[in-house]
């Protein structure tokens, strides 16, 4: 078939145009129908355009929902490095108060 925006001679059955990749045919996500123009289904009259919009929408929420929790995951991840220090056994700064003493202790020793 040829492609309507380019005019490229494409084979039968292709649902892209192989040069500029604009829709040969659209495939219903219901009933699986192909057809070569968008808009309502020819088979079950589904609103294919209506139906993109809505999985887009939903999408866009998940992607959001999505990103938030990241979000509230790294203020967790902050704030677990703001207290471990203090209260972990491996924190870093008992680890330096712990070397200090040591170092005053030899320094204290040595005199
Ligand atoms: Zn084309
Ligand atoms: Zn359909």
């Amino acid at each position: 078939m040829t492609c309507p925006k380019c005019g490229a001679a494409n084979a039968d059955g292709v649902q892209f145009c192989t040069h500029c990749h604009a829709t040969l045919l659209f495939k219903c996500p219901k009933c699986d129908h192909m057809q070569t123009h968008g808009g309502t289904c020819d088979a079950c009259g589904l609103n294919m355009t209506d139906f993109w919009t809505k999985r887009l929408a939903i999408k866009r929420v998940e992607q959001e929902n999505f990103e938030r929790k990241q979000t509230e995951q790294e203020l967790n991840n902050v704030q677990t490095a703001m207290t471990v220090p203090f209260s972990g056994p491996g924190g870093w700064a008992m680890f330096l108060l712990t070397a200090a003493i040591r170092r005053i202790g030899a320094w204290f020793e040595s005199r």
